[in-house]
């Protein structure tokens, strides 16, 4: 299936990754139809139409598929049920969400396909809890099985005797409880897939995280993470090709002296790949329009010696006058309004030489 320029695309959810598709897309010919049910997304401020529905809304998800001629999600938390409606133009298709919205399900896949997870059990119950403790020892996280992301969801245990408490401050919502990594760095692979199964990589980032949200990536990632990008790049490779996933896929990893390990897969472009706009030849944003159009992967060369982004989380974005002085820094704000505590609202990207 080729979808050609001057195609419409449907994109479904509103936010930053959203919009930041919808600039690729306008750039390659493409008119955008955003799918959310807020009230004005920043994706449909940047796409030439916009339905607003819930997701599970059969009637308007029809409806949204008649109108484009392709479709995607920027965001996993979605019913993988209802968006069978849009059938085979629903680029990844539905199997790719179903293994990253639930996080048991996830590293069951992971596991199955040969990929190194953190030790793990499911809990459901008090006596899950208690039994993750004795199982897996101290320090240990619960996350929720579903709708977690930036830290949100996630309580960790260090005290014996505090696991029932932990998995408490989730709301004893259905969880896995997960040993803690001992990691020197966090690491992710952003891939590109076509349909006809070519892949494309770009140089691994390396991410700081803080409070569970993701505060700045660099690249080249330093010679402990390039050490193990071969073995990272290979699973990541193998879990796309196991999901016969069409678009990008990022899979999150933590560096270990024993290996990479797979902390979680995002089915779609991703935060840690924002530095990719200024600092790649083709950025993740046209690469997933491309590889969802059916046309040809870009190059995904470096375009500096070393490139930084940095998230822009709350109050940091009032710092944008500054920034746009600086010479040599590439400014992207998400049009969100009023700026509130971990609520990512921009980012900056430095080249170096
Ligand atoms: P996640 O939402 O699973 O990506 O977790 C957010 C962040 O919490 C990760 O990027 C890590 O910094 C930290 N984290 C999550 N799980 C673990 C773990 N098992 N061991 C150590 N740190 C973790």
């Amino acid at each position: 299936m080729i979808v050609a320029p001057g195609s419409t695309i449907g994109i479904i959810g509103g936010g930053q990754l959203g919009r930041m598709l919808a600039n690729a897309a306008a750039g390659l010919g493409y008119d955008c139809h955003v799918y959310a049910p807020d009230l004005d997304p920043p994706a449909a401020r940047v796409a030439a139409q916009a339905t607003r529905a819930p997701y599970d809304d059969i009637a308007a998800l029809r409806a949204f598929a008649a109108a484009v001629d392709v479709a995607t999600y920027e965001f996993e938390n979605l019913p993988a049920e209802a968006l069978a409606e849009l059938g085979a133009k629903l680029r990844p298709g539905t199997a790719s969400l179903a293994i990253a919205q639930d996080r048991a399900v996830e590293k069951s896949f992971i596991e199955q396909h040969g990929g190194r997870v953190s030790r793990w059990i499911t809990v459901d119950s008090d006596e899950d809890a208690e039994a993750a403790e004795q199982a897996l020892g101290l320090p240990l996280v619960f996350k929720s099985r579903r709708l977690g992301y930036d830290g949100k969801g996630q309580a960790w245990a260090r005290e014996p005797g505090s696991a029932g408490a932990a998995w408490e401050a989730i709301d004893r919502a259905p969880a896995i409880a997960e040993a803690a990594v001992d990691f020197a760095a966090e690491f992710s692979v952003i891939l590109a897939r076509s349909a006809a199964g070519e892949i494309a990589v770009w140089d691994l980032p390396l991410n700081h995280h803080e409070g569970g949200i993701l505060r700045r990536s660099t690249v080249p990632a330093g010679d402990l993470v390039d050490g193990l990008a071969d073995q990272a790049i290979a699973a990541a490779t193998g879990l796309a090709e196991a999901i016969d996933h069409v678009g990008v896929l990022t899979v999150e990893f933590f560096a270990t002296a024993d290996g990479p390990i797979v902390n979680e897969i995002a089915p779609r472009v991703h935060n840690s790949g924002h530095w990719t706009i200024d600092g790649a030849a083709t950025s993740q944003f046209e690469q997933h329009v491309r590889a969802i159009c059916g046309l040809p992967l870009g190059s995904t060369r470096r375009l500096a010696p070393s490139v930084s982004m940095d998230n822009l989380i709350g109050d940091d974005v009032l710092d944008w006058p500054r920034l746009l002085a600086e010479p040599g820094a590439h400014l992207h704000l998400y049009g969100k309004g009023e700026p509130s505590p971990g609520r990512k609202m921009g980012h900056v990207t430095r080249l170096r030489n």
